[in-house]
């Protein structure tokens, strides 16, 4: 494929002879981070269960495609274990109230959410520890801060995913390995913009409405956050003067946490 790379953070290519396994990379964020990871020179697991779209994305960067339901253990299991950098990414959201909310969703949540990081990197940290560099990037959101109503599933994984990126960041430190979380609030992605359209259509107002009066609300920034600026964030994270910060929470929320 022919290379272009961009010009990051550490100059160009600054990630060659890395590899970077990225979750849920066939769309929104996950797409973003893995196509800048490539483009600053990393080899790309384009990891999803959405064959499709993965081989698309894989395609496109010269990736690797490993299509697998991250809500499987045993497939999360076998995903390589050779990986410099990780960005735990997937996600999924369910919007009922708790006494509404049905379990086996709940479980199906956290299995993707929280489960499936912790898999990935029992058997991806050894190999971060033998070379001696390694970075974990997960993609919390404001949700793992702070709580909205109806989002149990969704709020909990994110608090527990806090967790699990402090508990690393612990246990990393002396073999050069950071763990972070990144807070977006809304991005403008197929996950969010599937809400949009579901609650214009429940309240019965135009979508432009739904993100300024229910999305915006709480932010200083009147705006969605782009995928790529997120994608800038992970890449930052991997770039050469970073190396001090970890088991930290990066708010991309346009001032949604200053309140
Ligand atoms: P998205 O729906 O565009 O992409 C999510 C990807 O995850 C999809 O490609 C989907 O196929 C994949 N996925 C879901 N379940 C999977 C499974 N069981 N196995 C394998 N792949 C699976 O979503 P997005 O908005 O890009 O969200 C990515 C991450 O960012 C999520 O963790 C989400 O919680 C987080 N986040 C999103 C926003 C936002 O506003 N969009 C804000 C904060 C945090």
């Amino acid at each position: 494929m022919e290379s272009t790379h961009s010009h990051g953070p550490g100059g160009g290519g600054f990630l060659a002879g890395r590899k970077a396994l990225v979750t849920g990379a066939a769309s929104g964020i996950g797409k973003a981070c893995a196509t800048a990871f490539a483009e600053a020179g990393a080899a790309v697991y384009v990891v999803d269960r959405a064959a499709r779209a993965a081989e698309e994305v894989a395609a496109a960067i010269g990736g690797t495609c490993l299509v697998v339901d991250l809500s499987d253990p045993g497939a999360v299991d076998g995903l390589p274990a050779d990986a410099d950098i990780v960005v735990n990414n997937a996600g999924l959201q369910h919007i009922a109230p708790v006494h509404e909310f049905p379990p086996e969703r709940f479980t199906h949540i956290q299995r993707v959410m929280v489960e499936a990081p912790f898999r990935i990197l029992r058997r991806t940290l050894p190999h971060m520890y033998a070379r001696g560099w390694g970075r974990v990037i997960n993609i919390s959101s404001v949700h793992g801060l702070r709580a909205s109503p109806y989002k149990a599933a969704y709020v909990v994984a994110k608090h527990a995913l806090e967790g699990l990126s402090k508990t690393v960041a612990l246990e990393a430190a002396a073999h050069g390995v950071t763990s972070n979380c990144i807070n977006p609030g809304y991005v403008r992605t197929p996950l969010v913009e599937d809400q949009i359209a579901g609650q214009a259509a429940r309240h019965g107002i135009p979508e432009a409405e739904v993100v300024e009066r229910v999305m915006l609300e709480r932010t200083a920034i009147k705006r969605l956050i782009e995928p790529a600026e997120v994608a800038a964030a992970a890449l930052w994270l991997c770039s050469q003067h970073t190396g001090y910060i970890t088991g930290s929470s990066l708010p991309v929320d346009g001032g949604w946490t200053a309140h």
